[in-house]
């Protein structure tokens, strides 16, 4: 009788982030480029827009794109959940 909303074999479609949201109906940021990081070619994360990461990093707000789920951040080059605002929660 238990929902298993958690997925976990598929690609996760929603994410809960550590404040809360889930994300989507939340929408994620991801930074278009960055001006003063990493030139290494790593795609970079998306995040949910309370993250502390995005105010803490000396980014411009321009560069950063809202997407409306997880999906389209993929597909825009943002393969990856930010570690700090969306922590794994694989349990052991
Ligand atoms: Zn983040
Ligand atoms: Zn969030």
């Amino acid at each position: 009788m238990v929902m298993n909303s958690e997925g976990g074999e598929t690609q996760d479609m929603t994410k809960r982030c550590r404040y809360g949201h889930l994300h989507p109906p939340a929408v994620v940021k991801a930074a278009s480029k960055n001006p003063t990081r990493e030139s290494h070619g790593k795609p970079r994360p998306y995040h949910c827009p309370e993250c502390g990461l995005m105010s803490k990093e000396e980014t411009v707000p321009e560069y950063w794109v809202e997407y409306a789920d997880l999906e389209s951040a993929r597909q825009a080059g943002h393969p990856d959940a930010c570690k700090t605002c969306f922590p794994q929660r694989r349990c052991p």
